[in-house]
This record gives C-alpha cells, sequence and structure tokens, in this order.
C-alpha cells in the first residue's frame, strides 16, 4: 500500500512537470537551479498570482522538493505539505504563522532538546509564550491551561527520549472545542508507524534529518496540513488578512491565502510568508536523498522495531538496568496508548536508566564497539547516546527533572544491525564496567 502510493504520486507529478525526456527515469531528477524560465509574461503573471501551476524561484519551491513535498503528504492523509531546511524550521515556522503578533502555544514538557530551547529562549521575545501542562494526557487539566489567546496545541505523538505517547484523539478533540489546531510533532513515528491526521491532528510536522530519510546524510524538515482546520473561526485574523502577493494581477484586487488556496492555506501561508521572507529552503539535492531515504521507510522500520522490541526486553532483564521506558513493552505507562495509536510497534527510539555511578555510566559509552555514539536518532546505524548530558544538555537539573531526564538516563535509537550483535555489545560493555 505505502510503497504503491509512493510510486503513484512520483508519476503523476513528474507527468505534469517533467520533459518527456526525464519521465522514463527511475529516479527523480534533480532540478538543481535556482531560477525557471518563464513561457511568456502572461505564465509570469499567472505563477506570481499563484493562479497557474509551476515554479518561481527554489527558495521558495522546487521540481525536486515538491516530490518530495507531495509523497510526504499523500503518506500522511493530508492536503498538502511543505518541506523545509530542517526540522526546526519546519516548528519554528508553525509556531510563528500561528501565533503571529503575540500568543500561546500550550505544550507538554516531553519535547525534543532543540524544542524545549526555542521555546524557552527565542519565542518569547517575539511575544509567543509557551504553556508545558505537566501531564499531556490530563487533558482536564490541559483544558485549565488553556488561555484566551492560546493558538495551539503542540505535542510529539511519541516523545524524546521517554517514549511518552500522546493520546492524540483527546486532545484533538479538546483543541477543537476551543477552535484551535492539534499539532503533532510525528518524527520519531513517521508516516509508516503512525498517522496523526487520521486521529484528528491538523498539523504534523517531521524532522527529516531522522527515521524519514534514515542515513544521517541530510538535514530536513516539513510540514503537512489537513486543508480542513476553520482559519477563519475568528481566533486567527492573519488567516482572513489579504495579501498583496495574492492579488489578481488583472483586476487588481487582494485575496486572502484562504480564498486562493482553500486546500492548503496554511502551507501555502508559511511558503508565501516564512520561507519566502525568512529563507530555510530545502535544496533539491537533499530532497533527493531524502526521496530516496523514503523509499526503503517501511522496511527500516519494521527492522528498527522489531530490533527495538529486542533490546528493550533484554535490557529490562538486565541487573544493571534501574528501568526500560519503551511504550512497546507492557510495563510502560502508555502501552495500551502506544496499541491504539502504534499498532505495527512503538518506534525504534527509547531510553533506559542505568544502575551505577555516572562515572560508570560513562566507562559503559566508553565500552560500546558497535553501536555509534551520537545525537542523531532514526538512522540505519544503531545509536547510543547520555542525552542529560547532550541532547537535552542545555536545561538545568530542574528542567530535566520536571522533562523526567534523570541524569542516569540513556537513549538508544535502533538501526538494521543484527539484533544479537547489538545485545552482545551492550553485554561486553556492562561486563567492562562490572567486572
Ligand atoms: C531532531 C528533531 C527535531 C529537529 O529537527 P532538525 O532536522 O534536527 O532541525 C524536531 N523534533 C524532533 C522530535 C526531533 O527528533
Amino acid at each position: 500500500m505505502l510503497n504503491e502510493g509512493l510510486h503513484f504520486d512520483t508519476l503523476k507529478i513528474r507527468a505534469a512537470y517533467d520533459p518527456a525526456e526525464h519521465r522514463q527515469s527511475v529516479a527523480v531528477p534533480i532540478y538543481q537551479t535556482a531560477a525557471y524560465e518563464f513561457r511568456d509574461t502572461a505564465n509570469a503573471d499567472g505563477l506570481f498570482a499563484l493562479t497557474d501551476p509551476g515554479f518561481l524561484y527554489t527558495r521558495v519551491n522546487n521540481p525536486t522538493v515538491d516530490v518530495l513535498e507531495r509523497r510526504v503528504a499523500t503518506l500522511d492523509g493530508g492536503s498538502a505539505a511543505i518541506a523545509l531546511a530542517s526540522g526546526m524550521a519546519a516548528i519554528s515556522y508553525t509556531i510563528l504563522s500561528l501565533a503571529e503578533g503575540g500568543g500561546r502555544i500550550l505544550s507538554s514538557p516531553y519535547l525534543y532538546g532543540g524544542s524545549v530551547d526555542a521555546f524557552q529562549k527565542i519565542f518569547p521575545k517575539f511575544n509567543i509564550h509557551i504553556d508545558k501542562s505537566p501531564n499531556i494526557n490530563d487533558i482536564a487539566a490541559l483544558e485549565r491551561d488553556l488561555k484566551s489567546d492560546t493558538k495551539a496545541i503542540f505535542v510529539e505523538s511519541v516523545s524524546n527520549p521517554n517514549g511518552v505517547v500522546a493520546d492524540m484523539e483527546a486532545l484533538a478533540a479538546l483543541a477543537h472545542k476551543h477552535g484551535i489546531p492539534l499539532v503533532v510533532d510525528n518524527t520519531f513515528a513517521t508516516p509508516y508507524l503512525l498517522n496523526p491526521i487520521k486521529h484528528g491532528a491538523d498539523i504534523v510536522i517531521y524532522s527529516a534529518t531522522k527515521t524519514l530519510n534514515g542515513h544521517g546524510n541530510l538535514i530536513a524538515g516539513l510540514v503537512v496540513e489537513t486543508g480542513t482546520f476553520p482559519w477563519d473561526n475568528g481566533n486567527f485574523p492573519q488567516f482572513e488578512e489579504t495579501q498583496y502577493v495574492l492579488r489578481d494581477r488583472s483586476t487588481g484586487r487582494k485575496r486572502t491565502f484562504l480564498e486562493l488556496t482553500p486546500d492548503a492555506p496554511f502551507v501555502t501561508r508559511i511558503r508565501l510568508h516564512y520561507l519566502n521572507y525568512f529563507g530555510a529552503a530545502l535544496g533539491p539535492f537533499d530532497a533527493y536523498l531524502a526521496l530516496l531515504g523514503i523509499e526503503t521507510l517501511s522496511e527500516r522500520v519494521t527492522k528498527q522495531v522489531s530490533n527495538a522490541q529486542k533490546v528493550a526486553e533484554w535490557l529490562e532483564k538486565n541487573p544493571h538496568v534501574e528501568w526500560v521506558r519503551y511504550p512497546g513493552l507492557p510495563s510502560s505507562p502508555y502501552h495500551a496508548l502506544a496499541k491504539k495509536y502504534l499498532p505495527k510497534g512503538a518506534g525504534a527510539i527509547f531510553s533506559f536508566g542505568f544502575k551505577g555511578t555516572i562515572e560508570q555510566s560513562e566507562a559503559f559509552l566508553n565500552a560500546i564497539e558497535l553501536w555509534s555514539y551520537h545525537v542523531n536518532v532514526g538512522d540505519a546505524r544503531s545509536l547510543i547516546v547520555n542525552s542529560p548530558k547532550t541532547t537535552h544538555g542545555e536545561q538545568t537539573p530542574e528542567e530535566q527533572r520536571f522533562a523526567n531526564i534523570p541524569p542516569n538516563l540513556i537513549r538508544l535509537s535502533l538501526g538494521l544491525e543484527d539484533p544479537a550483535d547489538l545485545i552482545a555489545d551492550l553485554d561486553q560493555a556492562f561486563k567492562k564496567v562490572f567486572r
């Protein structure tokens, strides 16, 4: 199903845009070009008024990047997507676009370290404040934390590094009751394991740097939308403003994003405002690499999930392990939610508590041979990292406590190696430390 969908979409796109001689190439062509030749002045007028399909300038759109956008939108059941230069650009442009001019975002303590830092240090300077409700699945408490100027609920579907699974249907119902969208960072789950849109999310964010691409060789992000959120409900006046750039060239009449692109007002607005003016554009070559990575998404994730389950079960029985936080284990408080939302598996990233001193845990990391020690996740290689000192190292000890990141936490991201080899490597490292 997944791959059928992917290739069907690619063929459609290429039939529309590619010169006939390119249509035979198996891989998507890399349009390594800054700009595009307009057919004539009428074509240029139509392109700039967004009434004709086509490409303006690679900062704003590009045929190779366009294939990536359409494929990810298709995989997630969204109406449209926009690809950006990083997952952080996807998050930042989304937050800025939602709370433009000031407002609040309701979120949880369980977020990617970069999101935590940006929410704390940068967004308040733009008069955008992030409220963190301690328990993201306590809907009554969340409702009390909503304020009149809260513009969205923002969660990670499966959180980093603790595997907190968000109850998206309950969160979507709450958000919609208050006329605001549910935004879900679905980086860890990927569209293969979970489609947040099917559970009520309005906007889905990816860091394609991680599992979506899966080869640790690029930085990229995406924003996907449903096209169904009522942006004209009074809470988002920015969507009701008419725009000079959207004017009808013959009459001069200015239009709103909703009028011009009713199926994709959110990503079109990001494209023409934030991407156009702030400029975090994804290059065509990186889009091409991400497209190659996505071709094998289902196979990679299936193996990674199976490896994660085996390693988590082994660790849970290990005497040098204090706890294992993996929603795929029956011991996880999120096991029931994982069964509901992630029936194909609870992802391949989880954490465990090292039983011993910090010095011993560092000796353990230094004794590891097969796993790679770095901060990426979702790679084809298996990765290990001490999150409190690295990915979440910018947080104070109190903030780490609030986010449930104890000093002995070690995060694993399962790759494609043989699970017996991965377990043997952890075992030899434990034995070296506790000899
Ligand atoms: C890595 C990550 C991001 C940021 O993505 P970049 O591509 O590194 O900018 C955002 N959210 C989650 C959950 C991530 O893991």
